[in-house]
């Protein structure tokens, strides 16, 4: 099935408001899927609708939530999302960290018991586009996890991405380096369990401790586990990550006192800097210029896959499906019209 993007955020949106949202609200969660699908992340796009769908009726998601204010002091904040949309909650709070790192020159803020804030990277553009740069660390503390620690072959950890955005310059687009810490997301071990194919080798273990292919071994017990990237190095990045957006945001890691049982629940920590106060722009954006441009003309090692920079394959993603359309597989598909229909709308219907 191949999709329009315009016609998908108009469907997404529509389908939001059935299931209880106010329109501003739709508009923003339907603009954030769709703009996960167009960067080429359908782990984080409209294919999260029924899982959605599935939290809204458990209660677990709660529409038209605004963050409350734990606490403000001026370059420093803390925001309860109250388990409302976390696409909506995350973005204004960087509102508020943009707002006061351009007065300060440093903002930093907590997000605590938000439902599922989505793409991060997008945070990070949101920075960018404000000529700021950002850095954002994120737990997932409800249901059971998915990720075994270096060394393991039990879920301890959620896929904890960090965010790690460089704002632009007039030459060069902004540097996005968004990413899971786990060798791959859960959404596309999903996606190839519904679709009976086997994942990329290194990276899953079966519960006996053995390498596999098979993404059954996180849906059927005994139960495996998805490894981290880069060995010790990815363990140690996913769980600084959990400290940092589960402990010191206050909103609760994933160790077993704390309640699994509150659908998706993110946490998050991040620091927005004016990266004027420490280096004169212009040189700045000389310096960003001449780096990029000095990795980009690296002699590829397959000529046919040159030498990217982070946020790069997005924004070729984002070109190509917004000129050619969104593909989106059978099974997501026949889900989100399922979740639509069960709250009386028609997806697929114009
Ligand atoms: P990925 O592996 O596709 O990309 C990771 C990063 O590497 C990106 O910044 C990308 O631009 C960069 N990259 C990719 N190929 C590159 C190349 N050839 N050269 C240079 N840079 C390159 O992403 P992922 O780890 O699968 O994460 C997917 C998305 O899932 C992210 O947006 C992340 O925020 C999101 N996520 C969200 C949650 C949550 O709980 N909200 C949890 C996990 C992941």
């Amino acid at each position: 099935m191949r999709i329009d993007h315009q016609l998908l955020r108009r469907q997404t949106a529509n389908l939001l408001q059935a299931a209880g949202s106010r329109e501003v609200e739709a508009k923003t969660v339907a603009d954030h899927l769709v703009e996960a699908n167009l960067a080429g992340h359908d782990s984080h796009g409209v294919g999260m609708l029924p899982h959605y769908a599935r939290n809204l009726k458990a209660g677990t998601l709660v529409p038209n939530r605004a963050p409350a204010v734990v606490s403000d002091t001026g370059s420093f904040a803390v925001w309860d999302g109250g388990n409302g949309y976390g696409q909506v909650i995350a973005r204004d709070a960087m509102v508020w960290a943009i707002g006061a790192a351009q007065k300060h020159g440093v903002a930093v803020h907590g997000l605590r018991n938000t439902h599922h804030i989505g793409r991060v990277g997008s945070y990070g553009e949101q920075a960018a586009k404000a000529g700021l740069l950002s850095v954002h660390f994120v737990n997932g503390n409800s249901g059971p996890p998915k990720v075994t620690p270096f060394r393991g072959r039990e879920g301890r950890i959620s896929t904890n991405p960090v965010c790690i955005a460089v704002p632009g310059t007039q030459h060069t687009p902004p540097v996005i380096l968004d990413m899971a810490t786990s060798r791959i997301a859960i959404g596309k071990v999903r996606v190839a369990y519904n679709e009976g194919k086997q994942v990329a080798e290194n990276t899953l273990i079966a519960a006996d401790g053995k390498p596999t292919t098979d993404p059954g071994v996180l849906y059927q017990q005994p139960h495996g586990a998805v490894l981290p990237f880069g060995e010790h190095k990815g363990y140690g990045l996913a769980l600084i990550a959990e400290l940092l957006a589960g402990a010191i945001a206050g909103g609760g890691t994933i160790q077993p006192k704390n309640p699994r049982d509150r659908g998706i629940v993110n946490g998050m920590l991040t620091v927005v800097i004016d990266p004027a106060r420490l280096a004169d722009r212009s040189f700045v954006d000389r310096e960003i210029d001449a780096m990029i441009d000095y990795m980009k003309a690296t002699k590829p090692a397959d000529p046919s896959l040159p030498v990217l920079v982070p946020g790069e394959p997005e924004r070729i993603a984002r070109a190509k499906r917004a000129a050619e359309g969104i593909e989106i597989d059978a099974t997501t598909w026949r889900e989100i019209g399922e979740a639509a229909r069960s709250f009386g709308f028609d997806f697929t219907g114009n």
